[in-house]
């Protein structure tokens, strides 16, 4: 069963607006710090220049931790997702595993 975002008392939601069941848990990973944009309420201070994480680290070691961690859904975010270079194969590695993945 899905949570709602928000209760009686507060909005649940983190800025992504998305939500677990009970009991589960998600993630947001940062695939990039870079952005082809500059906006001014950036609150990652994104420029055209940054570090992108490998498809290798991505796959080996942090997707592997967060199945460890019972993540159930991953967001993948930067900076500006889409201006990494393997953006697909990172989304195919976490649908590979189960998890859930949105951009
Ligand atoms: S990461 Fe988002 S908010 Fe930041 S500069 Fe890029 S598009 Fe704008």
């Amino acid at each position: 069963m899905r949570r709602s975002l928000i209760v009686d008392t507060h909005a649940s939601s983190c800025f992504f607006r998305t939500s677990v069941g009970d009991g589960e848990r998600k993630a947001l990973v940062q695939i990039t710090e870079r952005c082809n944009l500059h906006c001014a309420h950036c609150f990652v201070s994104s420029t055209r220049t940054g570090v992108d994480i490998s498809l290798d680290a991505f796959a080996e070691v942090v997707l592997p931790r967060l199945r460890e961690a019972g993540v159930e859904r991953i967001t993948v975010t930067g900076g500006e997702p889409f201006v990494h270079p393997d953006l697909v194969a990172i989304c195919r590695a976490v649908n590979d595993v189960g998890i859930s993945v949105g951009i």
